[in-house]
């Protein structure tokens, strides 16, 4: 019976706010709330509500990353993955080598669904989910906000720039998720229990031979400008004047 596979990534919680190291090197992550990508569990959400309906047998999550995405593999597990592979690497790996991995767990898993983020939200890539479908030479559906399996298709809304897009593809095949797609569900205590014993397998990156070698080279981070401190006018005449002075009208 077919699976699915999710791809979970470790980022810094959405509701911290980012800090910008002093050197300008990366972002302060330590003692940081750490959660999995937003997006990803919106697609563990779509996975597990795919196998309750009987379409899936089995739910699987990967994460690539340091040894602490363990940590939201478990989570994944919590909510109802059946069982988690940790793909270990060390050093901050691009979407071109993400792809690579899972397309490496793809040959072995055989999933028929690969479900991804739009995009994580720590990069804002956009790129790993659109990258493994030309890996995989699969079709690809991005910015899902509904997906309706039936045999081997799949009928998927996207959220387009002008509204939403309705597209078929054949199975198997990559989908990201968009914000709409569903409200994951909230893990409860017995099921955090339940997830330490379920199977977590971990791979080293080089058991799977990707190259990771980095495609670019980041000069600095900066946080955005400081926003300046709004005044207080008395009535139109005075914004329209204000306005007026700034040039902005
Ligand atoms: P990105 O292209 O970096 O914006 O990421 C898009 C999606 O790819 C994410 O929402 C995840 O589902 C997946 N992804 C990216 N990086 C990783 C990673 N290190 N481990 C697992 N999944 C990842």
């Amino acid at each position: 019976m077919s699976k699915i596979l999710v791809a979970l990534k470790r980022v810094v919680d959405a509701n911290i706010r980012v800090r910008v190291k002093p050197d300008g090197s990366g972002v302060a992550t330590e003692g940081v709330k750490m959660s999995i990508n937003p997006f990803d569990e919106i697609a563990l959400e779509e996975a597990l509500r795919i196998k309750e309906k009987g379409a899936a047998a089995e739910v699987v999550v990967a994460s690539v990353g340091p040894d602490d995405a363990q940590q939201q593999l478990r989570t994944g597990l919590a909510m109802g993955a059946d069982r988690a592979i940790h793909v270990r690497a060390d050093q901050p790996i691009e979407p071109l080598a993400v792809a690579r991995v899972l397309l490496k767990l793809i040959e072995r898993e055989q999933p028929k669904i690969v479900l991804l983020g739009k995009q994580a939200i720590d990069d804002d890539n956009n790129q790993t989910g659109q990258m493994l479908a030309a890996l995989w030479n699969r079709p690809q559906a991005t910015f899902a906000s509904k997906v309706e399996l039936s045999g081997d298709t799949a009928r998927v809304s996207r959220e387009v720039d002008t509204g939403l897009e309705t597209i078929e593809i054949d199975l198997p095949a990559v989908i990201t998720t968009d914000l709409r797609l569903n409200e994951p569900r909230y893990v409860k205590l017995p099921e955090i229990m339940k997830a330490k014993k379920k199977p977590l397998e971990t791979l080293a990156l080089d058991e799977l031979g990707v190259d990771i070698t980095p495609q670019f080279k980041v000069l600095n981070y900066a946080p955005p400008p400081a926003r300046q401190k709004g005044i207080m006018v008395k009535d139109v005449a005075e914004l329209v004047a204000t306005l007026k002075q700034r040039g902005l009208l």
